[in-house]
């Protein structure tokens, strides 16, 4: 192999190894997976189903859901026929529960894989009917976020028509189910109102003949907060992943990725330099401008531009300027940034590195967001679990 001679055009060494041949890199540690949903069991007698959905929020729906499993998660859930056959394919035979359909669903493959089905519609119930199994379906019921789920005026004949087709075989109402609005505001008025409208619909369903053996309500935030409104199973996404639901409160949830890229580029530049698109950011002084390989299709939202840090040389810095598709710029100011030091877009804060909520509140979002953003040519490494229980 030829070799260059590098050093003759930088001022810095080259000799830094490459964090991987990714550009960024989610690290996921499925010990915290592990110890997070075990806190979470420990504060339940309800069951515990772990939310997979969308890869596990980015973390990789197979080891998520096995760490989780491993930990105490009895349940899986997903919101789509290809996710859950993906947990089937990798031979996980958990519970799982799949919740959004395409208008023209056909529920035999999921029935055929003992995959519960959530039905919102009476159309759902049908097609559940006939997917050529004894097919077990989750009742939803919309107690007032007004997005799936069968509403008040539905609910009745959707409840008549779930025990008649549970008395000729077809279909077993094993759940009655629904979400709630903002069960990370505790203490919000839509909180109590829809758990009267469930107990109103749970109400409706046994007085149409239905013997659901569940009921679920709970997402994370009301896990954590409401253990009134357990039920039967607590269906937790967010909590698993090691993000506090409620802003403000700890419940000791250890965040279970970190995003680590690299320095790519290092410049020394004047005060009054226009740095990316626009440049919406001029120098105020000199500084040192450290390039990192990983932009808004990597998970770093556009829209935390002028707030957002990283950690770079074991310092906060900021990101200046726009941040790009693929990359952006941080004045590392007079830290000694080298090309190949490793930069920490977010993590556990155990270092002072940013979290991903710290992230969401940035950009204006949810801390789901940020996970679920971190695109797919951000290669995802695991530390094993063993190591960190
Ligand atoms: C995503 C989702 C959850 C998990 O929510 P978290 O707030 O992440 O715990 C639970 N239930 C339903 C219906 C969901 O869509």
């Amino acid at each position: 192999m030829r070799t260059f001679p590098l050093k003759a055009f930088t001022r810095v060494p080259v000799d830094c190894p490459a964090v991987t041949d990714s550009l960024a890199v989610a690290q996921v540690d499925l010990g915290a997976v592990a110890h997070n949903v075990s806190l979470v069991a420990a504060r339940t007698r309800a069951q515990v189903m772990a939310v997979v959905k969308a890869d596990g929020f980015g973390h990789g729906a197979v080891p998520v859901a096995r760490a989780a499993l491993s930990a105490g998660a009895t349940w899986l859930g997903v919101t789509s026929a290809t996710e859950a056959l993906e947990l089937r394919d990798a031979g996980i035979d958990a519970p799982i529960l799949s919740w959004l359909h395409h208008a023209g669903a056909d529920f035999t493959a999921l029935v055929g894989r003992h995959v519960d089905v959530g039905v919102s519609t009476l159309a759902q119930l049908y097609r559940a009917a006939s997917a050529g199994g004894r097919a077990r379906v989750h009742l939803k019921a919309d107690t007032g976020m007004s997005r799936n789920g069968a509403c008040a005026q539905e609910w009745g004949e959707l409840v008549a028509w779930a025990a008649k087709l549970e008395a000729e075989g077809a279909v077993e109402v094993h759940a009655v189910w629904s979400h709630l609005a903002a069960a990370d505001v505790p203490g919000d008025a839509s909180i109590d109102r829809q758990v009267a409208a469930f107990g109103d619909a749970v109400g409706a369903a046994r007085a149409a003949g239905l013997r659901p053996a569940m009921l679920h309500l709970a997402n994370s935030a009301a896990t954590l907060t409401r253990p009134d409104l357990h039920l039967d199973l607590c269906r937790i996404g967010l909590a698993g992943y090691g993000i506090e639901p409620v802003p403000g409160r700890e419940h000791g949830l250890r965040p279970a990725m970190t995003l680590v890229t690299s320095v790519v580029n290092v410049k020394r530049v004047p005060a009054g330099t226009g740095v990316s698109y626009h440049h919406d950011h001029v120098t105020a002084g000199p500084a040192t401008l450290a390039l990192i390989p990983a932009g808004y299709a990597d998970g770093l939202p556009s829209a935390a531009q002028d707030r957002a840090s990283v950690l770079i040389g074991g310092r906060l810095r900021p990101i200046v300027g726009r941040i790009s598709m693929d990359q952006c710029v941080v004045d590392a100011g007079e830290l000694p940034v080298r090309l190949g030091d490793p930069v920490v877009v977010f993590g556990s804060g155990e270092h002072g590195e940013p979290t991903a909520a710290q992230w969401a509140a940035w950009a204006g979002t949810c801390p789901h967001d940020i996970l679920t953003g971190v695109g797919p040519r951000v290669a995802r490494q695991y530390l094993p679990e063993k190591a960190n229980v």
